[in-house]
């Protein structure tokens, strides 16, 4: 199993990144979460994951995903560029390698947006992560925000809500749940843990001003 911010970095940052893994079935509303507590909390990057599904009107590619083709993907599965990644819905998705671990090497912390499949995949290669799930109020709500959101044809909203299910039933392989009930509160509740998990002793034990204060005190 690897560890995941093994080495000791500068004293620039309080002490190595974390992970954070966060799942929840399409249309939970993951995007709008992560996207605010990226804007409000300072060293949180997101890892952009490659994918083969089509771009989506709005989605930009290299911000919101690098839009590969299955051939481009499947040389960087054998090139073990990928972190994890998963067949979802009939495409592609991984996370690459190479930028998840330089900025947990740089102190900051990466939150990947995957889907269960990819984040069992993280919890049985990697120690150090964190998981946390975001779950809808109820399946109708959940039915209901997917056709709203407008993106996806009948069809596909049926497999996805199929999927959901299945999603589901993971839960307790979390260490941690949101139910976005309500934008501003979820937005608060993964900013809780994202700084609660900062400030864990074992975590930041190393750095040089708690070790001054134990040394101090001994
Ligand atoms: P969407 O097509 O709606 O953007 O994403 C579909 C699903 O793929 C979501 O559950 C999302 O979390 C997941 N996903 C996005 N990127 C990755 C990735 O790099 N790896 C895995 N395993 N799942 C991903």
């Amino acid at each position: 199993m690897k560890v995941l911010g093994e080495s000791q970095n500068s004293e620039q940052h309080l002490a190595q990144g974390i992970l954070f893994v966060i799942s929840g079935p399409s249309g939970v509303g993951k995007t709008s979460i992560i996207r605010s507590v990226l804007e409000r909390i300072e060293h949180v990057v997101f890892s952009v994951s490659c994918t083969t599904r089509k771009q989506r009107p709005g989605e930009i590619d290299g911000i919101d995903y690098y839009f590969v083709s299955h051939e481009q993907f499947e040389k960087m599965i054998q090139e073990n560029k990928f972190i994890e990644w998963a067949r979802v819905h009939d495409n592609y998705y991984g996370t690459p390698a190479d930028m998840v671990y330089e900025n947990i090497r740089k102190g900051f912390d990466v939150i990947l947006d995957i889907d269960v499949q990819g984040a069992l995949t993280v919890k049985n290669n990697f120690s150090g992560a964190k998981f946390i799930f975001i779950a809808p109020p109820s399946y109708e709500i959940l039915r209901e925000r997917l056709k709203k959101r407008g993106t996806e044809s009948e069809e596909k909203i049926q497999r996805r809500l199929e999927t959901a299910k299945k999603e589901l039933t993971f839960i307790p392989e979390f260490e941690y749940l949101i139910i976005n009930e309500d934008l501003e509160e979820s937005i608060r509740n993964l900013s809780s843990i994202i700084f609660a998990e900062r400030l864990r002793y074992e975590r930041i034990k190393d750095i040089a001003k708690v070790r001054k204060l134990m040394e101090e005190v001994r």
